[in-house]
């Protein structure tokens, strides 16, 4: 899978995708991620990008031209297939796990960081796709949160992560909040590891797991809890499974 980031800042990116996980799936050409300065594509002399809103207001908008010229020079880089353009926005959709199952299933992935008070509307009406939001609350710019959907996309593809189960065992992609782990020592600061896990027992760790998942996940999410308890009802020969929590 391809990733093109359009922004500003583009070391801020290339500086936290190149590390750990994903930066080794870059060196392994599992997937690659490539950053677009829009102020190399500006045509005004003094480099500028952005200009005052019309109407007034406060802070800078970035202007059409520079990000429209880098966008088409971005899609004549990349190859075939299923292609996609986000524009990273509080004003977006919540970004989750099934919004990034979804954007894992596209060949080439564009994400635009906008920055300042935002991007000219003409811009976003004529190359994205999509607004997505991180989450309710206002960054400085579109990096963090375009570093976020990379992260998350790209731990959904093949290959990303030495272990297919380990994306698929974990908190919400589960449907439940994952349960307690621990690692060596056997105690720590007079503090022992359930006994259960120490038994080798594997049917009761995972019973004890499930039922630690489930009780975790009913007290934080309980909207998460009732979806699962519905997709999951409990079978009658074996209640253990998906037996609903009761507060008594
Ligand atoms: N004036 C804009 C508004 O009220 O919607 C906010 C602009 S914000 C200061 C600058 C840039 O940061 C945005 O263009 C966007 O790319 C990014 N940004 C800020 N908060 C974000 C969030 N919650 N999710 C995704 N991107 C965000």
């Amino acid at each position: 899978m391809r990733f093109d980031i359009l922004t500003l800042f583009p070391e801020l990116i290339d500086n936290v995708l190149g590390e750990s996980i994903i930066g080794r799936a870059q060196r392994a050409q599992i997937i690659s991620v490539f950053t677009h300065n829009i102020r190399d594509y500006t045509t005004n002399k003094h480099k500028k990008v952005d200009d005052a809103p019309y109407g007034g207001g406060k802070g800078m908008l970035m202007a059409t031209q520079p990000i429209c010229d880098c966008f088409d020079a971005v899609k004549a880089m990349q190859g075939e297939g299923k292609t996609r353009v986000i524009y990273m926005s509080p004003r977006g959709r919540i970004f989750n796990h099934s919004i990034a199952k979804e954007l894992s299933e596209y060949d080439n992935l564009t994400i635009l960081c906008g920055h300042y008070e935002g991007i000219d509307q003409r811009v976003i009406d004529e190359i994205v796709d999509e607004e997505i939001s991180i989450g309710d609350y206002v960054l400085t710019g579109g990096e963090l949160p375009a570093c976020i959907v990379v992260d998350a996309v790209s731990r959904l593809i093949d290959g990303v992560l030495s272990d297919e189960a380990c994306h698929e065992d974990e908190s919400i992609a589960s449907g439940l909040l994952e349960y307690p782990q621990y690692t060596r020592p056997p105690v720590f600061r007079g503090k022992g590891v359930p006994e259960v896990l120490l038994s080798g027992h594997h049917q009761n760790i995972d019973e004890w797991r499930l039922e630690r998942s489930l009780e975790l996940t009913k007290e934080r999410r309980p909207d998460l809890y009732d979806a699962y308890i519905e997709a999951h009802p409990p079978k009658p020969e074996k209640k253990k499974r998906a037996k609903r929590i009761t507060n008594d």
